[in-house]
This record gives structure tokens, sequence and C-alpha cells, in this order.
């Protein structure tokens, strides 16, 4: 773990961006380390990896979901995960819900939204979030709260293009405040960032940088 490079990414973070410490793959004893130096908002792509690591830490971290997320997978951090960024279909935003009810609580959301030139990364297109948001079923949705937006580049190492993909988010985040969330103050985040590219998308508005493999180190996927 490079805690250096940590605390220099913290320093460099200007008022309203939330650093988001991306575990994913990363052993318990990591994210101690970092809860003792004093981070609390830690990341997770796989459900039952983040169960069974919230199960064994400390109880005031704030438990981000960032990966896809699959329904029948959504009862293993319902109960109590901070924040879902990746709310990709209508459908998994109902399912989210109906577990929120059942948990007795309001879940916190974000939408996420294809911004790449790629075809692997999940997300609403504006069309299909449009849909989501004028059907008489959204607003009946009384567990899941609407935080804001959320996507990721390409992975390129233009950083042109990807500054122009963040321009994007932040353009769709502010027609949707315009035009859906314009009385609601929670709609306020902008869920942007990762390790190679957290700068511009601080430059471009983020308001949550998603961090991993530059605090924590590379990531060992066959282990
Ligand atoms: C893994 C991951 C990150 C962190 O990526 P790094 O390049 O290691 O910083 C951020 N966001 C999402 C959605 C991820 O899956």
């Amino acid at each position: 773990m490079n805690i250096e490079k940590y605390d220099e990414i913290r320093a460099s973070l200007p008022a309203g961006v939330c650093l988001v410490a991306v575990s994913k793959f990363k052993p318990a004893e990591d994210i101690a380390a970092l809860y003792q130096h004093g981070q609390r908002v830690f990341g997770e792509n796989h459900a039952q990896e983040m169960k069974a690591k919230h199960e064994v830490l400390p109880q005031d971290i704030e438990w981000h979901f960032i990966g896809h997320l699959q329904t029948n997978k959504i009862k293993y951090i319902a109960p109590y995960v901070s924040l879902i960024h990746s709310i990709d279909s209508f459908d998994l935003l109902k399912e989210v819900n109906k577990h929120a009810v059942k948990n007795n609580r309001v879940i916190p959301c974000l939408l996420q939204f294809h911004i790449a030139d790629e075809e692997t990364k999940f997300g609403f297109t504006f069309e299909e979030c449009e849909a989501m948001l004028n059907d008489p079923g959204f607003i009946e949705l009384k567990n899941v709260e609407i935080h804001g937006v959320m996507g990721m580049a390409t992975f390129t190492d233009n950083m042109e293009q990807v500054r122009e993909e963040f321009q994007h988010l932040h353009q769709i985040f502010q027609e949707l405040k315009n035009i859906y969330f314009a009385q609601n103050p929670d709609f306020k985040e902008i869920s942007m960032g990762m390790s190679e590219d957290y700068p511009i998308a601080i430059e471009e508005g983020s308001t949550l940088i998603r961090i991993g493999s530059a605090i924590f180190g590379p990531r060992n996927y066959n282990v």
C-alpha cells in the first residue's frame, strides 16, 4: 500500500471532492490499515466480497458499491450500503427499492451513464434514463434516493478524449438537474475519475473520485 500517495491525493483534493478508496481484491487488513490512517469511505465491486469485509471491519465505514450489480446480489449489500454508484437500469432500481423497503431504509443511488467509446462499459443512455424518470412508476420508488450520476471514461492514453467524456457526464448531470431534480438538493454528485485520470475528472467537476491501484497497488485478479 502506498500511504504517501494516499496522503498526496488527500492533500490535493479541493473542498467538496470525496475520495472513495477502491479496495476490491484487496484483503481486509489493507482496508483496516487505511482506516487507521483516517479513511472512512471504501468502494467495492463484488457484493459478496463487500459483505464479507463489512462483517469484519469497523461499522462506521461507508461502503460504496461501484460495480455492475446483479439483482440476485442486492441482498448482500442492502442492509448497510451507503451509496450505489452503478444503477444502470430501471429494473435494477426497482429491485434495490424492494430490498430497501425490506430493510426499512432509504438507499442513496447514482445513475451510471455510458460515456466511454467502448462496448463493455455498462450504463444508461440519456434517452433510456429520461424514459425511466418520466415513467409514473419512478416516483413510487420511495426507498431509493437519486444523488447524481456516475461514469467511466474510455481506457486510453488519449487524455483529451477522457476529458471530453468527463465533460459529457457533467453536461448530463446538469441537464438532469435542470429538468428533473431542480428542487432536490440531494442530487449533487458526479462520480468520475480513477487512478489514471482523477486530476482531469476534478477539473471537470467530479465530486467523488474512485481510486484503487494508486493507493493499494496493482490488483492480482488471480487470487
Ligand atoms: C476498479 C475500479 C476503480 C478504481 O480503478 P483504479 O484504476 O485502480 O483506480 C474505479 N471505478 C470502478 C467502477 C472500478 O471498477
